[in-house]
This record gives C-alpha cells, sequence and structure tokens, in this order.
C-alpha cells in the first residue's frame, strides 16, 4: 500500500477580494496511498470541504498542484477532466438524491449521463443495489427511505462509474450512531473487496477510529499532524489532535480522583495513572503482580481498541511494599503517581 494515488502538494486556496479575502487553505500537503481510507479531520470551517471540492477541481485554487494517478489535474482540459472526474466519486451529509426519482434512477443517472446501453445500465444498477443492500426498494422514492438507505442509494450513485477514489465529505454527520456504524462497515467493505480509496471527511474522532488507516488533523486550513490513526490516537502531538483524542478517550490524569477524594475517605494505596498502549505484550496491572508483588485495584479507566490494540489509561491503588511500589514507577515510565492533595484535617 505505498503507491500514492493522489499527491497534494502547496495547495492554497482563498475566497474573496481585497480587505474581504479569506485564506481557507495554507499550503496543503497531503498524499493518499492507493487502497487505503484516509482520513481528514478539522472543526467546522477548518477548510475540510474546500479541500474535498479541490481535488475533483470542483473549486479552482490559487497555487500548488494536485496529482491523481500521476496526472496534474489542474493541467486537464475539460474533456479530459470529466472522464477522471467519472473515477472519483462522491458522497455528503445531505445525499443530494433527486426526490422525483425512484432509487433505480437516481443510481442510474451517471450511467445515462454517459449514454449506457439500457441493458447494461439495468444489470449495473441492480448489481449496485445488490451491494448496498437495498434491492427491495429500487422503486422507491428517497422520501420513503431512512437517512441510513438515503446514503446507501447515494453511495450506489457514486460507485456507478467504477470510481477508484470515493469521496465522503461527512457522510454520517446526519445519521444516528448504529447507522452511522452500519455506513462506515460497508465504506469498509468496499475498500477491502473493490480496492476503492476513500478519503473520509469529519469532526467526528469515532469515524477516524472505526474506519481510517491513517488520519491527517486540519486547523484554519493547515495539517498539522499526519499519522496512522493508532499513531494518533496513542501519541497525538498537536495540540487540536490532542483535543480530538480526548474527544473519545477520557485522561484526565487522576482530576476525578481527586475530586472523589474530597467526599469519600481515601482508599488507601498509592493511586497511580497507567498509559495503555497496544503492542505492549504483557498487561501492565499483570506486571505489576509478577514483576512487583504489587496488587492493583482500578478505580476508573477509559480504553479504546484502536486498529486492534488498545488504547487509553487507568487509574489505580497500588498496593503492596513501599520499596516495590518505588521500584515499578521508576521501571514503567507509562506510570506516573498521582499527587492527591494533603489532607488538613489529620
Ligand atoms: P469545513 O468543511 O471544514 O467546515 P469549509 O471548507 O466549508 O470548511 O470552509 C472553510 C472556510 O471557507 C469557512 O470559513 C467558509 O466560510 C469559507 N468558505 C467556504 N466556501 C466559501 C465560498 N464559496 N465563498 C466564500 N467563503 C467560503
Ligand atoms: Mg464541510
Amino acid at each position: 500500500m505505498s503507491e500514492e494515488l493522489i499527491e497534494i502538494r502547496g495547495l492554497r486556496k482563498s475566497f474573496g477580494r481585497g480587505d474581504a479575502r479569506l485564506e481557507v487553505l495554507k499550503g496543503i500537503d497531503l498524499s493518499v496511498h492507493r487502497g487505503e481510507v484516509m482520513g481528514v479531520i478539522g472543526v467546522s470551517g477548518a477548510g475540510k470541504s474546500t479541500l474535498v471540492r479541490c481535488i475533483n477541481r470542483l473549486e479552482p485554487w490559487d497555487e500548488g498542484t494536485i496529482r491523481i494517478g500521476g496526472e496534474d489535474m489542474g493541467a486537464l482540459s475539460e474533456g479530459a477532466l470529466n472522464r477522471k472526474r467519472q473515477k472519483i466519486g462522491m458522497i455528503f451529509q445531505q445525499f443530494n438524491l433527486l426526490n422525483s426519482c425512484t432509487v433505480f434512477d437516481n443510481i442510474a443517472l451517471p450511467l445515462r449521463y454517459l449514454r449506457k446501453r439500457p441493458e447494461e445500465i439495468r444489470q449495473r444498477v441492480q448489481r449496485l443495489l445488490e451491494i448496498v443492500d437495498l434491492t427491495q426498494k429500487a422503486h422507491a422514492y428517497p422520501s420513503q427511505l431512512s437517512g441510513g438507505q438515503k446514503q446507501r442509494v447515494a453511495i450506489a450513485r457514486a460507485l456507478a462509474n467504477e470510481p477508484e477514489i470515493l469521496l465522503s465529505d461527512e457522510a454520517t454527520s446526519a445519521l444516528d450512531p448504529q447507522t452511522t456504524e452500519s455506513i462506515l462497515r460497508l465504506l469498509r467493505r468496499l475498500n477491502r473487496e473493490l480496492g476503492l480509496t476513500i478519503i473520509v471527511i469529519t469532526h467526528e474522532m469515532d469515524v477516524i477510529r472505526d474506519i481510517c488507516d491513517r488520519v491527517a488533523v486540519i486547523e484554519k486550513g493547515e495539517i498539522q499532524e499526519i499519522g496512522t490513526t493508532y499513531d494518533v490516537f496513542a501519541a497525538p502531538r498537536s495540540a487540536v489532535a490532542q483535543r480530538f483524542v480526548s474527544s473519545i478517550i477520557r485522561d484526565d490524569g487522576g482530576a476525578r480522583l481527586r475530586t472523589q477524594s474530597i467526599r469519600s475517605e481515601p482508599a488507601g494505596g498509592v493511586p497511580v495513572r497507567l498509559r495503555i498502549q497496544g503492542g505492549e505484550t504483557e498487561d501492565p496491572l499483570q506486571r505489576l503482580m509478577r514483576c512487583y508483588g504489587l496488587r492493583a485495584r482500578v478505580l476508573y479507566g477509559d480504553v479504546e481498541l484502536v486498529d486492534g490494540r488498545s488504547v487509553g489509561c487507568y487509574v489505580a491503588r497500588l498496593d503492596g511494599e513501599a520499596e516495590q511500589i518505588q521500584a515499578a514507577l521508576n521501571d514503567m515510565p507509562a506510570m506516573t503517581r498521582i499527587e492527591t492533595e494533603a489532607r488538613t484535617d489529620d
């Protein structure tokens, strides 16, 4: 998975002129490998939709280059651009279906536009309906569908011309968590089974966790951090990535313990915070027991599974010999002692 399908270099884009000029993309560099699911996460207004619209040249840009499959998108003629766009599907938060057309006709639209033969269209739409599991709804109208079903129609339509790239701009943002999960599962399956390269634009870190191989974190038109989803979850470097990760993994370093201690008697033992990162061959709690004879009681924690590996933290109390506790603290950099305030009543 090392071949670069999309290469964006020094992309700059602004809207308006003079005093009203707003620089929205400030020199974006981004490579997307063939066959990967690449996430782009940022808060509203960060420039995500503008970026994704530049990729298929729906939006012109001021500086920089975008290459797709080695071709310079900025240099394509209208005809060549139209052919290229057929290989780039796009889905949106608001589905963009034609309400006066049936599900079948919505999916057939891009094929009719290319004047494919009716029999070919029928077969292809049938196949697409199977892929998105909507065969029963072929003759329904969008108003008769749930949000998740509408997005499935939009996905089928986006796949009609057998694209090699799918751009997904907040495709699950209007859906409830369960429907989101089923749409993400469908996208993952399309990625695996069709080798579809997908760019997932989102403001939700759980979308990144659930399907992205890598993630780029964008803030105010600049990419602050790019890495594998696991690496960004395990060790976010930029402030903005840290904020996104903390929206999923609550890691307050023991603050809750200190708050609780005001209300209840401290339960004894030494409070510690343990960072959990996959890759460890032995659970740190087991290690505390095996190597130091310490008993660890988990008080609370937040551990997530990212790409099959655990990431997160526990807060625990250690019981055992003081020397052994100190030895464990010295040996295990992922474990730190939580300082609880000295009690004033003793
Ligand atoms: P995101 O998708 O991350 O929410 P957008 O790319 O939609 O961000 O927008 C980034 C910034 O560009 C916002 O401040 C937005 O108001 C501005 N913007 C987007 N499109 C236009 C446009 N057509 N004209 C003027 N400003 C725009
Ligand atoms: Mg947007």
